[in-house]
């Protein structure tokens, strides 16, 4: 899709996408990187900002009943049923400018590419900005989505911002959502005009830059199990004066469970399943803990995320298997918080195919991957709209001001959707 490529040659699209990054970036600056909040002004202005963009290229701009901007070829303006190409405009404070926003001008730049080659999709194509996807803001995460898909709870509607203190229902009120139709959890949109949804993100993780590849398809999102708090409790005593045998060490006790753990893990891959485990957080209690004394107790976290619905089941039983043995061969005890759950979400795998089919076109190497952090498209593919997922190289992760992703691998993965949307899809 670049100046070199045989469609689109009077449409430079690295320039226009440089280009609309640093207009948005510019006037969504903070103390470092950049902020876009959820519902706020700033995320209105960027939306404004792609539709005067879109207008200026002769497509058509819409707004939905969640106030997302829609955009489309004019002759798909009104079609009843269509392909979904979109991603989220918000960012968390202090983000990067690409966590979102890349899937959006991915989109944009699809339509623009067809607008200046004179050609249509294959079938119609809708191109979605969407608000409100980051979790910072107000606790819930994929607002926009869920509200265009009637999944919103109620107790998410309460959910308070966590600058103002209002709440999440007056938010959106605000920006002249119908709240009725979300408290009664009526879908914004007809969902079964969204023929399928297409999400272009930034990688998080390090896996295509130390490939060396500009893209990917996603296979799956990850789901979650997870304890915000486990507790293992054990027994007080002197460093120097208690002999192995009569201790009751927390902190061994959960590096024992840990390293049980990362076992099984290596085991669980070795049989092609997948797996990522995490205990991002270890505290003894600082108001009594010291160089000298066996810890009575020891909080930490567990993040356990796999693709496969069975392989979580599975890895909560091993879990609650090796805290009992641990406990009757140290002696000690573990207390459990309230487990959260999140499902995980396949991406359709005619798609996946379809997406990799393409890569091979543009004279990619296909490559497919599954994405360990939380997306929109997780929200489509769980409501049974058939998914997926490319994702872009990006150094430095996401969430934070260093996210790099460079625009020539943009145009790379966006190269993967144009190629899908106008020659696989039938
Ligand atoms: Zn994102």
């Amino acid at each position: 899709m670049s100046r070199s490529s045989h469609l689109g040659q009077s449409f430079d699209a690295e320039t226009v996408a440089a280009q609309l990054f640093d207009d948005i970036a510019a006037f969504s600056p903070d103390t470092a990187g950049i902020s876009r909040p959820a519902f706020s002004k700033t995320e209105t202005k960027t939306l404004k900002y792609l539709e005067d963009y879109a207008r200026g290229q002769g497509l058509s701009v819409q707004y939905d009943a969640g106030q997302n901007a829609v955009f489309s070829l004019p002759d798909d303006a009104d079609a009843s049923k269509y392909m979904l190409v979109g991603s989220h405009v918000d960012s968390v404070p202090n983000g990067g400018n690409f966590d979102g926003l890349a899937g959006v001008i991915a989109g944009l730049l699809c339509l623009a590419r067809a607008r200046h080659a004179g050609i249509r999709f294959a079938k119609p194509v809708k191109v979605i900005a969407m608000r409100a996807e980051e979790s910072a803001w107000f606790g819930p995460c994929y607002i926009a989505s869920k509200a265009l898909l009637g999944k919103l709870d109620e107790d998410e509607l309460q959910s308070v911002h966590k600058g103002d203190g209002r709440s999440l229902s007056s938010h959106m009120s605000d920006i002249g959502i119908n709240m009725n139709q979300v408290h009664q959890h009526r879908p914004l949109i007809d969902p079964d005009s969204i023929e399928s949804y297409i999400e272009l993100h930034i990688e998080q993780g390090p896996l295509l830059v130390e490939k060396d590849m500009p893209a990917a398809v996603v296979s799956g999102i990850r789901g979650n199990i997870r304890h915000k708090r486990i507790r293992c409790v054990g027994e007080a005593g002197h460093s120097g004066a208690v002999p192995r045998a009569y201790r009751k060490d927390p902190v061994l006790a959960m590096a024992d469970l840990l390293t049980r753990l990362d076992e099984s893990w290596l085991t669980i891959l070795q049989k092609g399943e997948d797996l990522v485990l995490t205990a991002g957080m270890v505290e003894t209690d600082r108001e009594r803990h010291a160089l000298t004394r066996i810890p009575d107790l020891v909080d930490f976290s567990l993040d356990l995320r796999s693709q496969s619905a069975e392989a979580l089941n599975d890895v909560r039983s091993l879990l609650m298997q090796e805290i009992r043995s641990v406990e009757r061969e140290r002696g000690v005890t573990f207390q459990l918080d309230k487990e959260l759950h999140t499902a995980p979400a396949l991406c359709n795998k005619q798609m996946v195919e379809g997406l990799s089919a393409s890569m091979a076109h543009v004279r990619q190497e296909p490559f497919t991957m599954p994405s360990g952090g939380g997306h929109d498209a997780a929200v489509f593919a769980n409501a049974g709209i058939p998914s997926a997922m490319v994702f872009v190289r990006n150094r430095n992760g996401s969430h934070n001001p260093d996210e790099a992703m460079e625009i020539p691998d943009l145009i790379a993965g966006t190269d993967i959707i144009f190629n899908y949307l106008t020659e696989v899809v039938q």
